[in-house]
């Protein structure tokens, strides 16, 4: 049976990519050694390095004003990262709450500044993008923050905070990167963990304006400053080799599918083909506001949590794995990056009819 995996992350990768990995795990490229078995500094890895960079630049028409760099430690690490690097005791940075990950976010650079929460739907369980027009921003913010898509809470922003020249927006992509076409010129720093559309756990693609990377502080241990992995090309120290590969294996997947605009097509019309069944379904019920709903992380619910045990537990059998909504809200949780194909949407559409029908 063909498994269908719809966890949250680690999540799903593209067939093609996983089946090159393991063709060229033992013998990359004739030299009869894996790749995590070649200097770092060696004329192979240099390669995948530079190949994986220039694909990020070509799929999200990335100029030279901005640097590629990737840094371990997750999209968590950037939490604190990014203050340190940044935000001064006596300075203010903006945040927007949307979810989760935005208040983790917001407690770590609450160690090191002012923190100033522009807007939150906290008070209606994040069932939204706090509205933007009602933010209330500080006039001299350091930098915003914004998280562009919740993976717990199943929102994500269809359009983006007006841009405000002196005041850079940092978005946390971690659930949504790469997934559609947005403007990077409208950024002064995105950034995530690479375990849902990228590919491997504990490594940061972070895409910075450099002009912005000048601002941090200069005190920092190096290898905490943004500058090191700047100046560095991301290896002052041995870089994560294996994840970077597989990085690149992806970013070529990512071209051979027609780029960004053609995935993000096919994004739509999975997420499309699920909100259009719940909608018309009196049985499965979206709790997230039409207006914020995520193309990514489609979550639901059934009329009760025994029936929403019941679906994982047959959905599993049915070879549809990782549909556990997260354990803090519950529910159902449909996670389908960018490597999920439309045919893997179609199987849980079906699955979902007939589970209704049997059990409605
Ligand atoms: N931000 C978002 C939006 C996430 O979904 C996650 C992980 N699920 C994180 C940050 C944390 O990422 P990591 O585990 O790589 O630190």
């Amino acid at each position: 049976m063909k498994i269908y995996n719809f966890s949250a992350g680690p999540a799903m990768l593209p067939e093609e990519v996983m089946l090159k990995a393991q063709d060229e795990f033992c013998n990359y490229g004739g030299t009869q050694s894996g790749i995590m078995e070649l200097s770092h500094r060696g004329p192979q890895f240099m390669e995948v390095l530079a190949t994986a960079k220039q694909n990020i630049r070509d799929l999200m028409n990335i100029s030279d004003d901005y640097a590629i760099c990737f840094i371990q430690g997750g999209a968590s690490m950037q939490f604190c990262m990014i203050p340190m690097n940044f935000l001064p005791a006596d300075g203010v940075a903006d945040y927007a709450d949307s979810g989760t990950w935005s208040a983790k976010a917001i407690k770590e650079a609450q160690r090191f500044g002012k923190v100033n929460i522009v807007g939150s739907s906290k008070e209606t369980n994040y069932d939204r993008i706090p509205v933007v027009r009602h933010w209330k921003p500080t006039e001299n913010a350091i930098y915003l923050h914004i998280t562009s898509n919740n993976t717990i809470a199943g929102t994500q922003y269809h359009t983006f905070p007006p841009v405000h020249k002196d005041v850079p927006m940092i978005a946390d992509m971690s659930s949504d990167f790469m997934s559609r076409v947005i403007n990077i010129n409208d950024f002064g720093m995105v950034y995530g963990g690479a375990q849902k559309n990228l590919g491997p756990s504990g490594v940061a693609l972070v895409i910075i304006r450099k002009d912005f990377a000048e601002r941090a502080n200069k005190d920092l241990p190096t290898m905490l400053r943004y500058s090191t992995y700047i100046e560095k090309d991301s290896m002052f120290n041995t870089p994560p080799t294996f994840a970077i590969y597989i990085l690149k294996l992806i970013t070529d997947w990512m071209k051979d599918q027609g780029g960004l605009g053609v995935i993000e097509e096919i994004n739509n019309t999975k997420s499309e083909g699920l909100y259009e069944l719940i909608d018309r379904s009196d049985f499965y019920s979206s709790p997230v506001y039409p207006g914020s709903r995520s193309k990514m992380n489609v979550v639901f619910r059934l009329p009760t949590e025994e029936l929403e045990a019941k679906f994982v537990k047959e959905a599993a059998q049915n070879g549809m794995t990782g549909l556990k909504g997260h354990r803090s809200v519950g529910g159902i949780r449909a996670s389908i990056y960018n490597a999920m194909p439309l045919a893997g949407v179609e199987t849980l559409v079906d699955f979902m009819i007939q589970f209704e029908k049997e059990n409605g």
